[in-house]
């Protein structure tokens, strides 16, 4: 019998696509989103109808204050300005979030063992690699975490997977994959500045362009602005 799985949304391309991908390979498909104090909180609107587009019934949309409060961040300081430019390749960018992976996992771990879900879903793929905590390794280790301390696999003796299928993919694999699962692009949104039309210039957004590009296909979402 398939598993279930929560899969965390941002309302991003990746997450949309690993939302369609889950709904294609699991039994129930549980939703959860994160309001953390992200500049470009607009993404939680995206998130909301690309999960009602999905059909997905359980749609968690979970505050997270304290991630604003901690100052150093491009996504949640008001003081730092989101980067014009793309990720350094050594070191981890601006827009990173002190632990935000973690927590999020760690939050969705909790509804996996209320519901007995026995999967958590996260996006990231090998472009995101100089965030340390999209990475191989970080998934792993709190895969390990989580089922050392889950209820459900003490009492069952089963185990929660972290389901990062796309781990080993650019952009631009994500993409084609999700064309061919006919993700609604037009409802996602990748801009870290929060502005529509987006920027066009942050990380995301030319990471975006680049992989709409590199398949001859125009962004959806920019095609539905401009008409
Ligand atoms: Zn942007």
């Amino acid at each position: 019998m398939k598993e279930d799985i929560i899969v965390l949304v941002s309302g991003g391309m990746d997450s949309a696509t690993l939302l369609w991908l889950a709904k294609n390979n699991f039994r129930n498909v549980y939703a959860i989103s994160f309001k953390y104090g992200q500049k470009h909180s607009i993404e939680l609107d995206f998130a909301r109808r690309l999960v009602e587009r999905a059909g997905i019934k359980k749609h968690f949309i979970i505050e997270i204050p304290h991630l604003k409060e901690l100052k150093g961040s491009a996504l949640t300081d008001e003081d730092i300005d989101v980067p014009a430019e793309e990720y350094p390749k050594n070191e981890p960018p601006i827009t990173t979030v002190p632990m935000r992976n973690l927590t999020f996992l760690s939050i969705a771990a909790s509804f996996c063992d209320i519901y007995e879900i026995e999967n958590i879903g996260i996006g990231i793929h090998s472009v995101d690699s100089p965030y340390p905590d999209c990475r191989g390794e970080f998934a792993s280790s709190v895969e390990a975490a989580i089922n050392a301390s889950s209820i459900m696999v003490a009492k069952k003796k089963n185990r929660i997977k972290v389901y990062t299928p796309f781990l080993g993919m650019t952009k631009t694999d994500v993409l084609k994959l999700g064309l061919e699962l006919n993700v609604p692009y037009e409802l996602t949104y990748s801009c870290y500045r929060g502005s529509l039309p987006p920027c066009g210039t942050c990380a995301t957004c030319i990471q975006r362009e680049e992989a709409f590009k590199s398949l001859g296909i125009e962004d959806p979402l920019k095609k539905q602005i401009n008409h």
